[in-house]
């Protein structure tokens, strides 16, 4: 028997450890990203009842759903971006589940995008955070705290303007260093999308899910409550639904952290 999940299970029934739900509410009010009308649009999430204690099934209530893959809290597999189409086991049923639990890094720039909506995570930040609490090691899921989540209602969560979508991201040398330079599993953000909104008019466009996809990593978009996290010790579990050459899902993320 190993003495580490017997001290898990006990620390998170004495309350030491507590379970972090990371999930936004999936529904017909969730948002979902825009793009320019030139590109194919995901559709939001539609609920049919197939029976709800009727004559369609007098005992039992099931529903049918609907939505594109990325939508809500979701998973980024790597063959979502044609960067990482020809890695192998880079769909959501091929991808080893060991791969779906990591070491979380949480950095905070809460502040800088109060001032800033725009505002992307530079490698300089990056060093900064490491600085204060130590190497992002291998394996971790990035994830980028920016209060975005407690953003109310699609209109203020997506913060389209007239020259497109403002809210925050990765600069193109953080997502690098940290998929070449720390070999992180993956980023995880509160926005609908791992890249910054005005990220389609960068120079590569969408440059992180080009370079973490790029380098077989994940993404995780439209998350929350990571300001119940510390920036190190908690562990991630993120999951997507075993889709047959799915790009990604949604999914339920929990993190294990100290209570
Ligand atoms: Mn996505």
């Amino acid at each position: 028997m190993s003495t580490i999940l017997t001290q898990l299970v006990e620390e998170l029934n004495a309350g030491t450890l507590k379970v972090v739900d990371l999930t936004q509410p999936l529904g017909p009010e969730t948002p979902v990203i825009g793009l320019p009308p030139i590109f194919a649009s995901s559709p939001g999430v539609t609920m049919e009842v197939i029976s709800r204690y009727d004559e369609k099934g007098p005992g039992w209530y099931w529903n049918t759903i609907s939505m594109g893959e990325h939508t809500g809290t979701h998973f980024d597999a790597p063959v979502h971006w044609i960067t990482g189409k020809d890695f192998p086991n880079n769909t959501c049923d091929t991808i080893p589940a060991h791969r779906f639990v990591g070491p979380a890094c949480v950095i905070d720039v809460t502040a800088d995008v109060e001032a800033d909506p725009d505002f992307l995570l530079t490698k300089a930040g990056i060093l900064a955070w490491e600085a204060e609490h130590g190497r992002i090691p291998a394996g971790a899921w990035v994830l980028l705290q920016t209060g975005w989540s407690k953003r109310r209602g699609a209109e203020a969560f997506l913060n389209v303007a007239d020259d497109g979508p403002h809210s925050p991201g990765f600069h193109q040398e953080a997502s690098e260093f940290l998929a070449r330079e720390r070999d992180v599993v993956g980023v995880g953000v509160e926005t609908v999308g791992t890249d910054a909104g005005q990220a389609g008019g960068f120079d590569p466009p969408f440059p992180n899910h080009t370079i973490m996809h790029g380098a077989d990593k994940f993404g995780l978009a439209s998350l929350c409550n990571l300001d119940q996290l510390p920036p190190t010790g908690a562990v991630v579990i993120a999951a997507p639904l075993k889709i047959v050459d799915g790009s990604g899902s949604p999914l339920r993320v929990l993190a294990i952290a100290p209570a």
